[in-house]
């Protein structure tokens, strides 16, 4: 596949980078200055490729959490740019690359954005996600942008590593007290098994039958089903639509055998 144009508004894009198996690098474009934002540069053959061919410097770095498939890239982009950048991560220390720690409630502006941390505990005990939903000068975008990683996926949301159930409950909560029409950017194409274990729970679920068809066909055109929005996910996912922590763990539980 393909690297694609996933979103606009106004100055910004958003573009997704294809690498490794399943995974998509998202990169936040700034058209005036020719600058880019980098989220969770896992692979930097496939990033410096892509600014190459758009002509983009990177100025700045986003990482959600410290697997190897978000981070393996950033050394490397990093020694490619023509100046400092900042690359924004979890206080916590594990990133060494990190040089701008921050914790859920900073906020910060790259190139006229201002980008919002959450954390959202589960996948890893320190994951990171990034809201972009307004400009620096106060102007609401129309659809907000969601950096997730692997807390909230198409369909369903990432293993529990190190959080417990109840983290993850409470993380997808937050993320689920945005607006509707926000495009969720995870960061891997696992849509189409995730519906697969939702229609294996609940198989006579017409929301679910239809968001699997409209991903089939997707996928047989061999495009992407990221970005998803919130309101595809409250209709079609399991995980997001739990009730408590206890039904959360117990879908969890099942999908990690299924
Ligand atoms: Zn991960």
């Amino acid at each position: 596949m393909e690297s694609f144009k996933a979103s606009q508004a106004s100055d910004w894009a958003v573009h997704g980078i294809p690498a490794f198996q399943d995974n998509y690098l998202w990169v936040v474009e700034h058209g005036p200055s020719q600058q880019c934002l980098l989220v969770d540069p896992g692979s930097a053959t496939e990033v410096l490729a892509w600014q190459r061919t758009h002509h983009r410097q990177c100025t700045g770095i986003l990482l959600t959490h410290h697997h190897p498939d978000h981070i393996g890239g950033v050394e490397t982009v990093l020694t490619n740019c023509e100046s400092a950048v900042p690359v924004h991560g979890s206080h916590s220390g594990r990133i060494s690359s990190v040089n701008q720690p921050v914790r859920g409630g900073d906020i910060f502006n790259w190139q006229g954005l201002t980008i919002r941390v959450l954390d959202v505990p589960g996948h890893t005990s320190d994951h990171l996600a990034y809201v972009i939903d307004r400009t620096a000068a106060g102007e609401v975008l129309p659809t907000p942008w969601l950096f997730c990683g692997d807390t909230l996926f198409s369909g369903g949301c990432g293993r529990l590593f190190e959080g417990s159930a109840e983290d993850m409950f409470t993380s997808l909560q937050k993320i689920n007290e945005m607006p509707e029409q926000t495009l969720v950017f995870c960061a891997h194409e696992y849509t189409e098994s995730n519906l697969k274990f939702a229609l294996s729970i609940e198989p006579d679920n017409t929301d679910i039958q239809n968001r699997m068809r409209e991903v089939q066909r997707i996928r047989t055109a061999s495009l992407s089903t990221i970005p998803t929005t919130l309101k595809i996910e409250r209709q079609t996912n399991l995980f997001i639509r739990s009730k408590n922590a206890l039904e959360l763990k117990d879908l969890r539980l099942k999908k990690d055998q299924f």
